[in-house]
């Protein structure tokens, strides 16, 4: 039996709630203890019960649907180095966890993985520093590690989905569909920008699902000519025909072919010089990662969940650390370091302008 903890880290996202419930109960169910981890890898390098607390079947009740996540996250700097690691691992072998699930983003991930691959170096440091027993040190030989990946970008390479994702496009078909009406009535135009980094996936999937007039997402840079030439043509030969409000939806991330960012007030510039249009522009912000998690994340979140509880508990030292994903609506492992791989190398084509291969990176299947 293994004590498993729990711990979000990264930007927040719904559903993030669930997962820590499905883990809780799951590791429960399955005899183990259930810890959460207070404030992402900052709990960790701080350490102690305030931190690292362990969880009963109740302590998650109403965790399902809640927005956030209730047990902290933070971005910690402390943990990128090797001193905080150092420390994280005397905290947990304190608390006595051997197996950590991460629910986040890449970075998050990566550092889990890291932690991973140096426990052996880290346990043994305690041991000649007698900062643990050899006892401990026998003991905690290896830490399991699961990601899980909670995130409103949808950015992650080898999933269909992450934790978060279409409860963000919810908020944001929300918020249009509100600013459709208003537009329809001045007959105005309004240039919305979304989130997702250096993914488009949010503003691509709210533009289908709102049928906005014109789209910017990184994955698809023009020249500032060519997408200024286009959106023109389509908006205006839309308002030739006697549509009343325009939409267009650009992802925070786009760029120009050239990289250059392109803001949602130089597209409000163009609509207003090139074609006269009255044109707002609406920020979502903040509103984007907030309300209650939609169906579907709950279910991913919870199923997940209890997919990576029966992970750490199967992996060996010898197996790779799994990351739970979806694939054709199926709950999978892959291999952690891999995606984390794939993930980076499409954001670094990105930064090189080489966007077929960032692409077909996206598009791919791991390597092996
Ligand atoms: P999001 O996609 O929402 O931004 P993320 O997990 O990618 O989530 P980051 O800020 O990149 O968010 O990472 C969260 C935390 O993970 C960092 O504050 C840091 O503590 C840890 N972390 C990130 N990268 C590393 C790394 N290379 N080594 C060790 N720890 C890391």
């Amino acid at each position: 039996k293994r004590n498993i903890a729990i711990m979000t880290s990264g930007g927040d996202a719904p559903g993030m709630n669930a997962n820590v419930r499905a883990v809780v109960r799951a590791a429960i169910y399955r005899g183990c203890k259930a810890f959460a981890i207070m404030e992402g890898y900052e709990g960790l390098v701080r350490g102690g019960p305030q931190y690292i607390k362990e969880m009963s079947w109740h302590d998650v009740r109403g965790y399902l649907s809640e927005g956030g996540t209730n047990i902290g996250t933070a971005r910690c700097m402390a943990f990128r180095e090797r001193a905080g690691r150092l420390i994280s691992c005397k905290h947990l072998i304190e608390a006595g966890i051997n197996a950590l699930i991460v629910c986040g983003g890449d970075g998050s991930l990566t550092g889990a993985d890291l932690f991973r691959a140096e426990w052996p170096s880290l346990i043994q440091e305690l041991k000649d520093t007698n900062e643990i027993s050899l006892e401990d040190f026998n003991t905690y030989k290896h830490l399991n590690i699961c990601g899980t990946v909670g995130s409103i970008d949808n950015d992650m390479a080898t999933t269909d989905a992450t934790i978060g994702a279409y409860s963000s496009l919810d908020r944001i078909c929300r918020a249009i569909d509100y600013i459709d009406a208003t537009a329809n009535s001045h007959s105005r135009a309004f240039v919305v920008e979304v989130m997702g980094r250096h993914c488009g996936w949010l503003a691509l999937m709210a533009g289908i699902a709102t049928s906005a007039d014109y789209i910017l997402i990184p994955e698809k840079p023009s020249s500032s000519k060519d997408w200024q030439e286009q959106m023109c043509t389509i908006v205006g030969k839309h308002r030739a025909k006697g549509k009343r409000k325009t939409i267009v939806i650009v992802a925070e991330g786009a760029i120009t072919s050239d990289l250059q960012p392109i803001s949602a007030n130089d597209v409000k510039d163009v609509l207003v010089k090139r074609l006269g249009l009255d044109t707002r522009v609406t920020t979502l912000g903040h509103v984007q990662r907030g309300g209650t998690a939609v169906a579907f994340d709950r279910i991913l979140a919870t199923l997940q969940g209890v997919e990576a509880v029966k992970a750490v508990l199967d992996v060996t030292p010898d197996t790779p650390s799994p990351l739970i994903a979806i694939e054709e609506n199926k709950i999978v492992r892959k291999p952690l370091v891999e995606a984390v791989k794939i993930t980076k190398s499409v954001a670094e084509a990105i930064q090189n302008k080489d966007f077929e291969k960032a692409m077909s990176l996206r598009d791919s299947e791991f390597s092996e």
